[in-house]
C-alpha cells in the first residue's frame, strides 16, 4: 500500500486487517496501485446479513429519537474527519478537492436531517365512516436494508440511505463499488467509532447493526437474493438495475432504484446568458461528466445559438484539466480505461452521424498512466445515435431548437428520466417546463443546471432511472412499513359499507 494512503486510512481508523487481500485499488489520478483489500466471501456476506437481521429485531424496539442519537454522533465523527475523508474521496474516486469535501458535507447534512426526522416519523388520522371508531396509520421499521452504491458518489449515497434507515429502525448492509472500497472502509470505521461512543454513553446497541460487504457483483447478488433483506436500495447503471429489479420483484422485496441519467437543459431566448454559461459549464464538465445528473444534452434556441455556443466552446477550451488535488483543477480523471474507451467510442459514433466535436482530446498528465480528457462539446444536427444514451464521461451534445414544445418533447425522448433544466426569464415557459406537459424527469429545475441536489429534496428519477426516491422530503417512508389501524371504542360492531352480518 502507498504510504500516503496508509496514513490517510490510519487517521480514519481503518485497521490493517482489511488490507493485503485480492481486490486491487488503483487511484484514477495516477493509475498507481494504492491498496489491496480483503474481499468478503459470499458465505461471510450471508452470515453478516443474518446477523443484521438479528440486530434489526432489537434495534426496532429502541425509540426513534434514541436511534437518532447514534446518527448525531456519526455526524460529529464526520465533522471531525471531514478533511481526511474528503481527501480519500479525491484519491480513490478522482474528485477535485471541493467536490471530495462537498461529498462529506452532504453526509453531515443528511445526518442532521435524519436526527430531526427521528422525532417526526408521523402517520395520519383518517376520517372513518363508523361511529365510535378511530382509524390511523402507523409506520414501523422494515427490516434489513441493503445498500448497493456506485463509484462516483462513493460515500454520500450510502449516508443518504443509511442515516434514514437507522432512524427508521432498520439494520443496514452496504455493498460499495468494487472501485472504491477504501472510502467505504473509512466511512464504516467512523461509523464504528460513533457506535463505541453511543455505547459509552449508556445506550444499548445490537451487534451487527451495520455491515460492510467488500467485493464485486457476486456479493451484490448475495445481498439481492437474501430473503432477510427487506429493501435493496441500488445506485448504479440502468444495466445493473435491470439485473437487480426483477430478482427483488420475484421474491416480493422492495427495490429503491437510482439508475442512469441522460439529462438535458433548454436555453430559451430570454435566458440570462452569463448565468446559463456558468450553469451549463458546471453541470456538463464538473466531476469530469461522471455524475448521474451530469448535463449531457443541450437544446439552444435558434435566436441565441450563435451568441451562446461560441462562448461555451471557449469555456471548454480553457477549463483546467489535471490532478484533482492540484490548485485550480476543475476537471479530474475518468475513473478507468473502460470509461476512456466508452468516451472515445461515443465521440467516434457522433462523428459518424455528422457531429462536430470540439475538445475530447486525451490530456497527458502523467505519461498516460491514467485517463484524463478535455471535455467534449458535440454540435449535432439531429437528436440521434449516441445522444440517446448515457455515456458516463464529459460529452455534451448541443442542438438547435425553434419551438419550446418541440424542445420539451425531445428532452423527454430518451429512456432515462432523472434531471432536467430550463434557462429562461419567461414565466410561461418556466411553468410549462415544470407542468404536467413539461419535463418527465424526477428533477426539473429553472435557471440552475440539472447537476447536483440538496439533501432536503427527494432525489431520483423516472423511467429507466428506476423510479426510486431517497434523501429528503418524505423519502423515509421507503424504509418503513405502513400499518392501517382501526379501533372500535364503542359497544356495537358496525361493519363498513353498511354490511349486515347478524349471528
Ligand atoms: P455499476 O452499475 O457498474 O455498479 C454499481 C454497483 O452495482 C456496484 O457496487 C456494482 O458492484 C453493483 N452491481 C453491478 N451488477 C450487479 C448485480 N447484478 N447485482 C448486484 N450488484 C451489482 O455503476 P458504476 O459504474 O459504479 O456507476 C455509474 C452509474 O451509476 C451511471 O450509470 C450513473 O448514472 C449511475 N448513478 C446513478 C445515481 C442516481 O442516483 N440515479 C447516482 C450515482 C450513479
Amino acid at each position: 500500500m502507498s504510504a500516503g494512503t496508509r496514513i490517510l486510512l490510519e487517521s480514519l481508523g481503518v485497521t490493517s486487517g482489511h488490507t493485503g487481500g485480492t481486490l486491487k485499488v488503483h487511484s484514477p489520478n495516477t493509475g498507481e496501485l494504492i491498496a489491496e483489500v480483503v474481499e468478503t466471501s459470499v458465505t461471510e456476506a450471508n452470515a453478516r446479513i443474518d446477523a443484521a437481521h438479528q440486530a434489526y429485531l432489537q434495534w426496532r424496539l429502541i425509540p426513534a429519537p434514541k436511534r437518532g442519537e447514534l446518527v448525531r454522533l456519526f455526524g460529529e465523527e464526520l465533522r471531525a474527519h471531514k478533511d481526511a475523508l474528503g481527501k480519500l474521496v479525491s484519491v480513490e474516486a478522482g474528485k477535485i478537492t471541493s467536490e471530495g469535501l462537498g461529498e462529506v458535507q452532504e453526509m453531515i447534512d443528511i445526518c442532521d436531517f435524519a436526527v430531526g426526522l427521528s422525532r417526526q416519523l408521523y402517520g395520519l388520522t383518517i376520517a372513518t365512516e363508523r361511529a365510535e371508531h378511530r382509524m390511523m396509520e402507523t409506520w414501523h421499521p422494515l427490516g434489513v436494508v441493503g445498500i448497493i452504491s456506485a463509484f462516483n458518489f462513493p460515500v454520500a449515497v450510502w449516508a443518504w440511505n443509511a442515516c434514514l434507515a437507522l432512524v427508521c429502525g432498520d439494520a443496514i448492509v452496504w455493498k460499495p463499488s468494487e472501485k472504491t472500497p477504501l472510502t467505504a472502509l473509512a466511512t464504516h470505521a467512523l461509523f464504528e467509532r460513533a457506535i463505541a461512543k453511543y455505547k459509552a454513553a449508556g445506550y444499548a446497541i445490537p451487534e451487527g447493526l451495520s455491515a460492510l460487504l467488500i467485493g464485486g457483483k457476486a456479493v451484490g447478488e448475495a445481498l439481492v437474493d437474501h430473503d432477510k433483506v427487506a429493501l435493496v436500495s441500488a445506485t448504479g447503471s440502468t444495466a445493473m438495475g435491470r439485473a437487480v429489479g426483477p430478482k427483488l420483484a420475484a421474491r416480493f422485496a422492495r427495490a429503491l432504484l437510482e439508475l442512469g441519467g441522460n439529462n438535458a437543459a433548454i436555453i430559451a431566448p430570454s435566458a440570462d446568458l452569463d448565468l446559463s454559461l456558468r450553469g451549463v459549464a458546471f453541470a456538463a464538465m464538473g466531476t469530469a461528466g461522471q455524475r448521474c445528473t451530469t448535463l449531457r444534452r443541450l437544446f439552444v434556441h435558434d435566436s441565441i445559438y450563435d451568441a451562446f455556443v461560441p462562448r461555451l466552446k471557449q469555456a471548454y477550451g480553457s477549463v483546467k484539466v489535471g490532478h484533482p488535488l492540484e490548485d485550480g483543477t476543475l476537471i479530474g480523471p475518468l475513473i478507468d480505461a473502460q470509461a476512456f474507451q466508452n468516451f472515445e467510442k461515443a465521440l467516434d459514433e457522433a462523428r459518424g452521424v455528422g457531429g462536430k466535436v470540439t475538445g475530447g482530446e486525451r490530456v497527458d498528465i502523467n505519461g498516460h498512466q491514467s485517463h484524463y480528457v478535455r471535455p467534449a462539446l458535440v454540435e449535432m444536427d439531429a437528436h440521434m445515435g449516441p445522444v440517446l444514451r448515457e455515456t458516463f464521461a464529459p460529452i455534451l451534445y448541443v442542438m438547435r431548437y425553434s419551438d419550446i414544445r418541440g424542445a420539451i418533447d425531445l428532452q423527454n425522448a430518451v429512456g432515462a428520466g432523472l434531471s432536467s433544466s430550463i434557462f429562461t426569464n419567461d414565466v410561461r415557459e418556466a411553468e410549462l417546463f415544470m407542468s404536467v406537459a413539461g419535463s418527465d424527469c424526477g428533477i426539473a429545475n429553472v435557471n440552475i443546471g440539472p447537476s447536483g441536489a440538496e439533501i432536503g429534496g427527494a432525489f431520483g428519477g423516472e423511467k429507466e432511472t428506476g423510479g426510486g426516491r431517497e434523501s429528503g422530503s418524505d423519502s423515509w417512508r421507503a424504509y418503513m412499513r405502513r400499518a392501517t389501524n382501526t379501533i372500535n371504542y364503542g359497544t356495537t360492531l358496525p361493519l363498513a359499507q353498511g354490511v349486515k352480518f347478524d349471528v
